[in-house]
This record gives C-alpha cells, structure tokens and sequence, in this order.
C-alpha cells in the first residue's frame, strides 16, 4: 500500500475524509481494493485506530475484489459488460442516489462507489454533482469514484472531489515502438492504391484489438494511436505525409468523442479514409467531413 492509501484509510478510519475522493491512476484492481479498504474504514465498528478490523459484520460483507457486498449501506455502480453497457446508465445513478437520501440502516455512515466513473453518462454525472452538493446534514456520506484518468471526468465533478493518484499502473505501453514502426510503414503506402484500404483496415484492426471500439471508455487506445503517429510523422520523407500524419492523429482524438456520442465505428473509420483521401484540412472539423463525406448517419 503506497503512502497515499495508507493516509487516506487513516482519515477515513477516523472519520474526516473529505466527502468525494477520486481514486485514479494505478491499475483497476488496486482501485478497488483500496476503494474497498476505504469503504470498511469508514463503516468498520471497532474504535478508529484498528479500523478497517477486516473481521466485523461490516467489514466482512464488503470486498468489491470479489464483487462480494452484502452491506445495505454501502452501494456500488459499474457498467455491465454482459449487458454490452458501454455507460453506466443514468437510471443506475439515480437508484444509488435515492438510498443516498435515506439514513444508513446498519452503520454510521454510507459509502457509495463509482467503478469506471469515467463511464458514467453525462446525465448520471450531473445528477451525482447536485448530490455532491447538498450539505451533509446527516450521517457522513462518503463517495468514491474510481477512474484510470481524473481528467476523463467532468470538471465540475473534480472540483467538488479530492483527487489522489495511484500512480503510473496500466497506462504506460512497452509495444508503443512497434505500434509506431508499424504505422511509419503503413502510412508509406500512397492514397489511392489498393495499400490504403489495408491501411484502413489494419488502423481498424488496432483499434478493435485496443478495445476502441466496444469500449468507449478505451480512450487511452486511441490517444496512443494518435500519440504513436505524432512521433513518427517526423521520420516521414514527404513534407505531404508529414502534415497528413499529423492530421490524422488530431483526428483520432476527435474520432474518438464521436464514438463516446455513439457514432458507429464504420462511420468513423469511412471518415478517417475519406479525410485522408481528400486531404482535408485539420481546421475543417471532422465530424463535418464525416457527415459531407459520406452523409449524415
Ligand atoms: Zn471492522
């Protein structure tokens, strides 16, 4: 446990945690275990300093690791990937809020979770802000949101929120050097012939294999893409190419909102191709192209 979990476990076994925390950076798994550890500080009944005791009847029926809780007064969200969720529904926010409204059953307090808030839909953050800004006049009312990057959240969430980082975790790549030897080698290949549509394709291909597609919260596939691309347009020969590679890469991040917007992949993909083809102008927005280019959905 790195120095900030441990802090944080001792201000919320002492019950003076700030009432939002965002939990970011580190791997999933070490979000939730310490989302877990946190949660069991702040309900567990023993007295503040053996807190989490891991052996009462609250800490006991909370482990979100094993997605085990049987604990009334501790709720989590999360989208459901079996139910092919790309959000978590605003209907799923909303039903966590309203026990929000209620005093804790069995504990002191209530803690409620957030997995993959940065997959929360725009509505479901909203209503959560205005929770977040009522007075806690009652019973202490902790919530944590976890998330690979706090920057993938809404502003105004982080700012009524204490952010702490877990560290470098999963975000860093050791196969960028080839992502971006293999791109270099793609992008060699001139628009129009019949390399481009394999380009297309291989570009698609990595995006899928990225999760980019299905997922929408993958947004660290496509900035490493874009990233990939802009460090490699240098080592292009054509002047031409250059500008078009980092065209591209610019693309891909705004890519990359039209599919949080639901667009479907095939359309962004048509739109990256047809811009390239037609050598459009990073300043043209691309949605714009997108919708010229091959008519609105
Ligand atoms: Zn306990």
């Amino acid at each position: 446990m790195n120095r900030a979990a441990q802090e944080l476990t001792g201000l919320a076994a002492e019950g003076r945690l700030y009432p939002s925390v965002i939990l970011h950076g580190g791997e999933a798994k070490e979000r939730l275990a310490l989302a877990s550890r946190i949660a069991r500080a702040l309900l567990c009944e023993r007295e503040p300093d053996v807190r989490p005791c891991g052996a009462c009847k609250h800490c006991r029926r909370i482990d979100l690791e094993a997605d085990k809780v049987f604990h009334p007064d501790f709720v989590f969200v999360r989208r459901d990937p079996k139910k092919r969720e790309t959000v978590i529904p605003v209907d799923k926010v909303r039903t966590l809020l309203q026990t929000a409204q209620v005093s804790p059953f069995e504990a002191r307090g209530q803690v409620f979770v957030i997995v993959e808030a940065e997959t929360l839909h725009p509505a479901g953050a909203n209503v959560l802000l205005k929770t977040l800004e009522e007075p806690a006049d009652r019973s202490p009312r902790n919530f944590l949101l976890l998330a690979s990057s706090a920057n993938e959240l809404l502003p105004t969430l982080r700012s009524r929120s204490l952010t702490v980082y877990l560290g470098a975790g999963d975000a860093a790549g050791d196969d960028d050097e080839d992502l971006v030897a293999d791109l270099v080698e793609l992008w060699r290949q001139r628009p129009g012939d019949d390399a481009f549509a394999l380009w297309v394709s291989a570009l698609a291909g990595r995006l899928v294999q990225g999760g980019g597609f299905e997922d929408i919260r993958a947004r660290q596939c496509w900035t490493r893409i874009a990233g990939a691309l802009a460090t490699a347009a240098p080592a292009l020969d054509d002047r031409a190419d250059r500008a078009a590679a980092l065209a591209l890469s610019a693309d891909l991040l705004d890519a990359h909102r039209l599919r949080q917007r639901s667009i479907q992949p095939h359309r962004i993909i048509q739109g990256l191709a047809a811009r390239r083809l037609r050598r459009d102008r990073p300043e043209t927005g691309f949605e714009s192209s997108v919708n010229e280019l091959i008519g609105p959905p």
